[in-house]
């Protein structure tokens, strides 16, 4: 399986999540016409999709949705409170979403997708895990804390995209107002770099091979203070674990989870070999 962030941050989210022959995004918070592109770095068609997952629906992870669905039909996976949210501001959606429940697993072709609850502020908020059965995948940004749930969700798997929004002495002196840094720093609001050090030791004492911290706030974080906060967190672990950041306005690496497949190399298109990153057994 693998993992391609193709913006990570407050001002839009979208990965793509693929085993080589089912292909599903998450979230489409940058526009249809940067959703294309990354895909096209990926060799892939959007017809190709087999479905769009929805963690939540503020802005930064469904701004590019309704352009991007014109004259296709993916389908889109959310939660029950998602999916009503979004079929207010999209109607067009009604007929191709598709909800599930908390914590239960669902197929999509290849993949089973398991959406774990996040404490977020707003309902129904999810993050997700993905297996083919070999390789674990989870997406787990804007968890506003660790609950036991976040935990169990990231336990064992193969490769995590971890929040890591802000460095906290940043946010208390930087110039959001004070019930935004309120909000921020709730337990439904985003994961701090020292508590996305606690969830990154976690992962890792359970198996994690591979740590991409992502949706970084551009005022009150940079990626080599994240970088300090949960690799000192994960210091036990050094040389077993590989720690980095998602770029935030642009796409990322291919970070393959579990065995490599020589077809993978269909996805590397136009990458140099440093794009592409192996993890797992
Ligand atoms: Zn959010
Ligand atoms: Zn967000």
């Amino acid at each position: 399986m693998f993992l391609c962030t193709l913006a990570s941050g407050s001002s839009g989210n979208c990965a793509v999540v693929s085993n080589g022959e089912t292909h599903l995004l998450v979230d489409a918070g940058i526009s249809a016409r940067r959703i294309q592109a990354g895909l096209t770095r990926l060799n892939l068609r959007r017809e190709q999709l087999a479905g769009v997952l929805i963690t939540h629906e503020h802005t930064d992870h469904i701004s590019g949705l309704s352009v991007f669905l014109k004259k296709n039909e993916i389908p889109v996976y959310a939660s029950k409170e998602t999916a009503q949210a979004l079929l207010c501001l999209l109607p067009m959606l009604r007929e191709r979403i598709h909800t599930f429940r908390l914590g239960t697993s669902f197929a999509v072709d290849g993949l089973e997708v398991t959406p774990f609850p996040t404490w977020h502020d707003t309902p129904g908020s999810v993050g997700y895990r993905i297996t083919n059965g070999k390789a674990r995948i989870a997406v787990a940004t804007d968890l506003g804390c660790v609950t036991r749930q976040v935990a169990d969700a990231i336990e064992g798997v193969d490769l995590l995209l971890l929040e890591a929004n802000y460095d906290r002495d940043m946010l208390r002196s930087g110039s959001y107002p004070a019930f935004l840094k309120r909000r921020i720093e709730s337990d439904y609001g985003h994961l701090s770099n020292e508590d996305a050090g606690r969830a990154a030791a976690w992962a890792m004492q359970n198996g994690t091979k591979t740590i991409l911290l992502g949706h970084l706030s551009k005022e009150n974080n940079q990626a080599q203070r994240a970088l300090e906060t949960v690799g000192g967190a994960c210091a036990g672990g050094i040389g077993t674990v590989r720690l980095e950041v998602a770029p935030r306005s642009e796409p990322g690496l291919i970070y393959f989870a579990g065995e490599s497949n020589v077809e993978y190399t269909d996805f590397m298109c136009g990458q140099t070999e440093r794009d592409v990153l192996y993890t797992g057994g």
